[in-house]
């Protein structure tokens, strides 16, 4: 095997050995796709590949794989794109593509759902709706089901379903050997331990199976919002009350410039506000008392959270985060909102600039605390939040402020962090990717890296290297 080049050496013979027996698209420079085909959701990246070989099945990923091997390119894995700091594209190598991936198959009886790499969870919320069925996944609906669950998965029925890694019952991988595998509790279980949490890392996941929970249709969902100025005494409430509710409640607090969105008065449009966004994963009306003193404290300025379909909440957040603004984010979790937590975010809530910028605190706790920690390669069940420090504009046009204010305000948390969701992290190094799993368990996945990638051939992601 070539030794594994960052430049672009584009080998024409092996090319038109991949173009003969590829069903899918190869997509290189000059074709009049290329532009949009290259873009990733973040519209602060912007990278050049050799190729994109967009896959239409297994067959087709390890024509890829191999194609790479043989050429020495450096190879980009991409299914939804939304990876923050564009790991799903490089400059001058090979995006492996699964986007083309679509399909899903629900069982209901089973309650288990069959779904292909490319799919993002709004289409697969979709199906898995149309049987009162859902499992754990992406607040957002053109989040990739793949990147996402690799990393573990967060979202609103976490509390009561777990993680997205945790309702994972096997998956389909292509290894860096280009050879196909199939990983779970029975099948090579030391790689389905190290793929429910360890990313990109061990291969790439043609396919998934999920296990599936009734959900909705209809649940009691949507954020409650007041004036920032309340926020200090909003979120030592929210502390008390969160800590008290059942696993079926999740909330999500949000400080932001009011969005100029239909369902907001335009009187707050542009105002600063902190929301507590709530879903019940339970029955309507179980939910309706345990949101009730939520509702009644202090003097909220708009109420949304009502009896809504399940996929309607999911898609809840979509106009906050297209595709092409510009992002930039910082995370960590603490244990608790202390006093001095609340402190620094209410203040840095504060001196949010651009309109558009937003920073969601998660709520964990309940199933995710559950799972043995040791279970997955999965780190932090034992956090109380996440912050997921964003900031956004739409163009280059006040970016730089806005990063140092994500920077200063993540530093400000420090002494307080916890531990960080892999998701999360930009390309922040390995010092701190070693942080996100825990020295124990980032020695674990180290050995497991040396068993199935001992090249680090996937090594555009959150890396483990093999020594
Ligand atoms: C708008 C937005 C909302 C988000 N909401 C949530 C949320 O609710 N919960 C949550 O947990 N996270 C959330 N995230 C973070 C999200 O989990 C990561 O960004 C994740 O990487 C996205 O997956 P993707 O398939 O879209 O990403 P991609 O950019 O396609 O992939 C990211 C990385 O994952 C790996 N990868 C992707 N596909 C495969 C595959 N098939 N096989 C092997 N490796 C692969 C690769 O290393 C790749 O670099 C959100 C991100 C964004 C931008």
């Amino acid at each position: 095997m070539n030794a594994i080049a960052t430049e672009t050496k584009l080998d024409s013979a092996a090319l038109d050995e991949l173009a003969g027996s590829f069903r899918g698209q190869l997509v290189g420079p000059d074709d009049p796709e290329y532009t949009e085909q290259r873009k990733v959701w973040n519209g602060s990246i912007a990278r050049s590949p050799a190729l994109i070989a967009r896959c239409t099945g297994v067959a087709d990923v390890v024509a890829a794989v191999r194609f790479a091997r043989e050429t020495g390119l450096q190879v980009a894995v991409r299914s939804g794109g939304h990876s923050f700091p564009g790991l799903s594209v490089c400059e001058g190598g090979l995006v492996i593509d699964l986007g083309p991936m679509r399909g899903i198959r629900v069982d209901p009886q089973a309650r288990t759902a069959r779904v292909q790499a490319g799919v993002l969870w709004g289409e697969l919320d979709r199906e898995t709706q149309a049987f009162g069925l859902a499992t754990t996944g992406g607040i957002v609906t053109h989040t990739g089901v793949a990147g996402l669950t690799l990393g573990g998965g967060i979202g609103w029925l976490q509390r009561k379903h777990g993680l997205t890694i945790d309702n994972l019952l096997s998956a389909d991988v292509v290894t860096a050997a280009g050879d196909f595998v199939t990983a779970s509790e029975t099948e090579n279980p030391d790689l389905f331990w190290g793929l429910r949490g360890g990313g990109g890392n061990f291969g790439i996941v043609t396919e998934f199976e999920f296990r599936l929970h009734p959900v909705g249709p209809i649940v009691l969902a949507g954020p409650i919002f007041w004036p920032m100025e309340q926020a200090p005494a909003v979120l030592r409430f929210y502390r008390e009350w969160c800590a008290e509710a059942p696993e079926e409640l999740m909330t999500i607090v949000i400080h932001r410039k009011a969005p100029p969105l239909a369902f907001v008065p335009t009187e707050l449009h542009g105002k600063p506000v902190v929301a507590v966004a709530c879903c019940y994963a339970g029955p309507v009306e179980d939910g309706e008392a345990v949101v009730a003193p939520l509702k009644t404290f202090g003097s909220p300025v708009l109420d949304l959270c009502e009896p809504k379909p399940y996929v309607e909440h999911q898609s809840m957040f979509d106009p906050s985060f297209p595709h092409g603004w510009w992002y930039y984010m910082r995370a960590c979790d603490v244990s608790a909102l202390s006093d001095p937590v609340i402190d620094i975010a209410v203040d840095h809530a504060t001196q949010i600039r651009s309109p558009l910028t937003a920073f969601p605190i998660w709520q964990l706790g309940g199933a995710v605390a559950r799972e043995p920690e040791a279970g997955t390669a999965f780190n932090g069940r034992g956090a109380g939040h996440t912050f997921n420090i964003t900031s956004t504009t739409t163009t280059a046009e006040g970016f730089d402020a806005e990063r140092e204010w994500v920077r200063s305000f993540w530093s400000a948390l420090e002494p307080h962090h916890k531990s960080v969701y892999v998701n999360f992290l930009m390309e922040e190094g390995e010092d701190r990717i070693r942080e996100a799993y825990g020295s124990e368990k980032y020695d674990r996945l180290k050995a497991l890296k040396r068993k199935y990638d001992p090249d680090n051939f996937f090594r555009l992601n959150q890396n483990i290297p093999p020594d």
